[in-house]
């Protein structure tokens, strides 16, 4: 068994996308990010493209959230980019989370 088809449920989405953006905003590689957490480049991907057959486990959700500082009940909550709250100009690239404006 193993679909890999993108995560129904919204913990483990609302999570890859807060330690991607907790990644931009301290430039840290998923490499680092690995290494720090602890969590090995198998976890970590994981965690960045959860699948509904593959997430990773509490255990290490949590590891990874202490390596980029985040606080992990709010990582599992919907995630709201705090550059651009969702909302950017036409032309314009989020530097915080990398949205283009006039695309969606
Ligand atoms: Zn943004």
């Amino acid at each position: 068994m193993s679909d890999r088809s993108p995560i129904t449920s919204a913990g483990p989405a609302n999570f890859a996308a807060h330690l991607a953006a907790l990644m931009r905003a301290q430039g840290m590689s998923a490499e680092e990010l690995a290494q720090k957490s602890g969590a090995g480049r198998a976890g970590t991907g994981i965690a960045l493209r959860p699948t509904v057959s593959r997430c990773v486990s509490l255990d290490t959700a949590d590891r990874l959230a202490n390596a980029v500082g985040g606080d992990l009940p709010a990582m599992l909550g919907p995630y709201t980019c705090p550059g651009c709250r969702g909302n950017v100009p036409a032309g314009f690239t989020c530097n915080e989370c990398g949205a283009r404006g006039g695309e969606s």
